[in-house]
């Protein structure tokens, strides 16, 4: 069963809206933040640690652990007026969608102690250790295996994708603790914290189609994690990790990737006369969208407030965020005669260009559509 509702603003959202719009006003007018689309993907350190010492990061968690007991709602205005603006989120944006809640449910108190208040300070950052060479959509089938040894265990293996892993600390690996049972090939895993300067880990870069490094292969040769950083019950990791996904699909970073673009492509009609009559329809329907997604993916932020875990809605606004979000390079070239192009000779082309360019990706991190659509056909009884 699917549930979607429609949530009001509260005037206590709409202040925290204002108070997020003011500061990012002062980080533009100081120069300090460079209008990018996919802003989640860019990583500046220094911007984190202001975003930590504001208090947004980490927002929901308990103070013990250096959150701000504030509800998943508000999270979700910090999320969209940061991407909104195109803040370089980068750097936290892993741990505070998901790394972090899931050592506050899986994890144990020294994990939690240590590692959250650093979370929340904008100072500790984390990557995803889901893929692998032969295991991407089928998250079951990964080979990566940890040996248990007096005090902890050693990972030997290999991930690839890993976005950030060169910037991060940390990084949630999957990990088979036992051997497959072609009986429940979900058995025996394990999700398990790794600290990245550990001995015995490589990473290496891999370059995106632009040449930028983004995501990483990190290979794990006898690399050490104690006992105090699994999270859940060895051989429970299938059940942490459907948990992880589903923090990680429904918030507005799954539609709003190419929102500077959108805003972009709003301001040049308004102010463009020569426009061909008929053309306000095309920006007129994704607004219409825009606004369903939106009202979808704040429904599902307060599902999580009532402590429901949505997997199938999250899977639902992904699947459709995703179309949406790659749908406006293609109406940005149909309502305006431009060729995307870099390097840039104005701000739209430039941004056409870059959204042009990353589009594809944006159906494929986090699950891919067809991935997404099983799930969500299972959540409708039709599978
Ligand atoms: C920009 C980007 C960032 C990423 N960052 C990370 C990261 O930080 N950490 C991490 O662990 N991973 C990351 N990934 C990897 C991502 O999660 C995988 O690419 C994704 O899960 C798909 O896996 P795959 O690439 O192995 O493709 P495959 O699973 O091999 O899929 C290939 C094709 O087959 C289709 N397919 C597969 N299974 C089925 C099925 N059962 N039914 C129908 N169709 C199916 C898929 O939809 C896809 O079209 C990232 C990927 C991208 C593009």
């Amino acid at each position: 069963m699917v549930e979607l509702r429609a949530i009001p603003e509260t005037p206590e959202l709409a202040a925290l809206r204002c108070e997020l719009r003011d500061f990012l006003a002062t980080e533009i007018t100081a120069g300090r933040i460079a209008l990018r689309n996919n802003s989640w993907l860019r990583y500046d350190a220094a911007f984190s640690r202001r975003c930590g010492q504001r208090g947004y990061v980490g927002m929901r968690w308990p103070r013990r652990y250096g959150g701000q007991e504030r509800s998943e709602r508000e999270r979700f205005v910090v999320a969209e007026e940061m991407l909104a603006a195109g803040a370089p989120v980068g750097a936290h944006w892993i741990a505070d969608r998901q790394s972090g809640g899931q050592i506050l449910r899986f994890g144990t108190e020294r994990a939690r102690t240590e590692l959250l208040p650093r979370i929340a300070a904008g100072m500790c950052f984390f990557a995803i250790g889901m893929s692998e060479p032969d295991s991407g959509s089928d998250l079951a089938s990964v080979t990566t295996r940890a040996r248990k040894v007096e005090g902890g265990w050693r990972i030997t293996g290999r991930k690839v994708w890993t976005t950030n892993a060169h910037n991060a600390h940390y990084l949630i690996a999957l990990v088979r603790t036992s051997p497959p049972d072609p009986a429940n090939r979900r058995a025996g895993l394990t999700q398990m914290i790794v600290d990245l300067t550990a001995p015995g880990i490589e990473i290496s870069p891999i370059y995106n189609i632009s040449g930028e490094r983004e995501f990483n292969e990190i290979l794990f040769e006898d690399c050490p994690v104690g006992d105090d950083m699994v999270l859940g019950e060895v051989g429970s990791g299938w059940a942490c990790v459907v948990n992880e996904l589903a923090l990680e699909r429904s918030g507005p970073d799954r539609y709003m990737s190419a929102f500077p673009l959108l805003a972009e492509l709003f301001r040049a009609q308004i102010s463009d006369t020569a426009m061909p009559p008929g053309t306000g329809s095309e920006t007129g329907r994704l607004l219409a969208h825009l606004i369903a997604l939106r009202s979808m993916s704040h429904s599902v932020a307060a599902m999580l407030d009532e402590g429901h875990a949505p997997e199938t809605e999250a899977a639902l606004v992904k699947d459709v965020g995703n179309a949406f979000e790659q749908a406006i390079p293609e109406s940005g070239r149909r309502l305006f005669p431009l060729s995307p192009s870099l390097p840039p000779p104005e701000p739209l082309a430039e941004m056409l260009a870059q959204v042009t360019r990353d589009a594809p990706s944006f159906s494929l991190r986090g699950g891919t559509r067809e991935v997404l659509r099983g799930i969500i056909a299972r959540g409708l009884g039709l599978r």
